[in-house]
């Protein structure tokens, strides 16, 4: 007789740096995760009926607990994730940018609105209202485990939804601090709640019964999320991964670039979606860049000490990955002008700056998630683009140019651009964040964001007696000549 051992009931968060243990979390189970959707249910109409005012109240009193807590949050992230205690306090400020702003911005993007009702309807007024979804299924990633799915909790919360959220199985406690600091401001209700455990806890949710799910993490697992939505046709947003380019043009400030390609690709261990992975410099400018990259580079020391620049590979599997693209981008007959194969000790991997790799190595085409750049020499800024558009990725890019910089950003195919700077459009509020191809679709941050999280309920209103009523079949024997005249008097021209 075999045995089968139980699965496990619950799973304990490390200390990416030391290996030792942040805390133990539930495996939660397809039950759990439903009867925490049913919870919602009630939640998100108490939620709702708050209003946008009662709303923001509430989000905004969550906002000054982040912030006026912001050290000791910092330190958990530092703790749990790995990332040095400066760039933890960085992703929170982004993240409190966010929270704000949909909290201020929900009743006016989303709320009841008239608009024009056209000739047909002259006799109509006509208004559009965004209602919120009732539970939104929010599944995050690690690296950025506040500032990525705040992306979505924000949103959908200001626009009037509860929340479920299944953090990484990386990142739990970070996902229990925001979940219980909301519960100090919103005590009535489980308007936002928190399910723990592995991609199967992540399944349970979209199975579950949610109005939307958003989903943030690699394209692999964005598949099998749309898969799980699609029998309900439960609508989705799918955030996932990049393989982004910085171009950089004849006419750049090169050091701007160099600093820009360094911190791009190196900062948070180069676990960023959007992170530099890939940059193209122009051959008049290339070795002025190549050289100042080296130099830059070589400075920049990920570690678990204080003055370390970036932290552990927070999710361990990926050093295996970061490895492989090494080890094939040489083999490719590409270079490492800084650090190399040797550069990987885990859990720390050492900056790798490498030149000269084919197109087709998947240090170039597959996205790494270390910190590791590729530098290639382009003829022109055409080939940076065109270099740039090939991908199976587009979620964001960075073009450094004095003159040129509009111009290149208006070509390349992909959701985000910064024009001599990197990442910058994650840190606009008011910027729609999201991709294209296998980076996803839909949209997080700004206006297209909270709409992401709400439904348009379209409303027309009779205001006085058509002069010409035809959706009626009492409408009389004159009304197809009237009608045919009125069409081809207002379009029949050619102007
Ligand atoms: P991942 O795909 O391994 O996991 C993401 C989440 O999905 C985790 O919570 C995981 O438990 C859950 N999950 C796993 N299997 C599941 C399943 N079958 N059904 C439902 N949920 C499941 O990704 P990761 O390693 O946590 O994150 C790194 C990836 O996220 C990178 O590709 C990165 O580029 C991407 N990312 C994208 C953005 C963006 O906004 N576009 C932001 C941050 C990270």
């Amino acid at each position: 007789m075999t045995v089968t051992a139980a699965p496990p009931t619950t799973f304990d968060s490390l200390d990416p740096a030391t290996g030792s243990v942040v805390a133990a979390f539930p495996v939660d189970t397809s039950e759990d995760v439903a009867a925490a959707v049913e919870r919602a249910r009630p939640a998100a109409d108490w939620w709702r009926d708050l209003g946008f005012d009662g709303r923001k109240k509430r989000l905004r009193a969550w906002r000054s607990i982040i912030a006026s807590r912001l050290d000791e949050f910092a330190e958990l992230i530092h703790r749990e994730n790995g990332k040095p205690i400066f760039d933890a306090i960085g992703e929170l400020s982004i993240a409190i940018e966010h929270l704000d702003w949909a909290s201020g911005a929900a009743a006016k993007v989303l709320g009841r609105r008239r608009v024009g009702s056209g000739l047909l309807a002259m006799n109509q007024s006509a208004s559009i209202e965004y209602l919120p979804y009732g539970v939104v299924g929010v599944i995050g990633p690690w690296n950025y485990p506040v500032h990525t799915p705040m992306g979505s909790i924000s949103y959908a919360l200001a626009a009037g939804n509860a929340v479920v959220f299944k953090p990484s199985e990386f990142t739990p406690a970070i996902g229990k601090w925001l979940v219980d600091t909301f519960a100090e401001v919103v005590p009535e209700q489980p308007v936002f709640q928190l399910v723990t455990g592995f991609g199967a806890t992540g399944n349970a949710l979209c199975t579950a019964g949610v109005g939307k799910l958003a989903f943030t993490g690699s394209t692999a697992t964005g598949k099998k999320v749309m898969a799980a939505c699609a029998p309900t046709l439960t609508p989705v947003v799918i955030e996932c991964g990049g393989k982004d380019a910085l171009i950089v043009a004849a006419d750049a400030d090169v050091g701007a670039a160099v600093d820009a390609a360094v911190w791009g690709g190196l900062s948070n261990a180069g676990q960023t979606c959007a992170g530099v992975e890939r940059v193209y410099a122009v051959a008049s400018v290339y070795d002025e860049f190549v050289a100042g990259v080296t130099r830059a580079a070589a400075k920049i020391r990920g570690g678990a000490d204080a003055s370390a620049d970036y932290g552990p590979i927070t999710m361990p599997s990926q050093v295996e990955i970061i490895r492989q693209h090494i080890d094939g981008a040489i083999a490719d007959g590409g270079r490492a002008i800084v650090g190399g194969a040797d550069s990987v000790h885990a859990p720390f991997v050492q900056p790798v700056v490498l030149v000269d790799v084919p197109e087709h190595s998947a240090a170039v085409q597959e996205e790494t998630f270390g910190p590791t750049i590729t530098i290639a020499k382009v003829r022109d800024e055409a080939e940076a683009i065109e270099r740039a558009n090939a991908s199976r990725y587009g979620l964001g890019a960075a073009v450094f140019s004095a003159n040129r910089g509009r111009e290149i950003a208006e070509q390349l195919s992909c959701g985000c651009v910064s024009i001599n700077s990197a990442i910058s459009f994650a840190m606009v509020p008011e910027l729609p964040f999201g991709g294209v191809r296998d980076s996803g679709f839909g949209r997080i941050h700004g206006a297209d964001g909270l709409r992401e999280f709400a439904w348009p309920r379209s409303v027309t209103s009779v205001r006085f007696p058509a002069p010409l009523k035809v959706t009626t079949f009492q409408h009389p024997k004159y009304a197809r000549v009237l009608v045919t005249k009125m069409v081809r008097a207002r379009w029949g021209r050619s102007r």
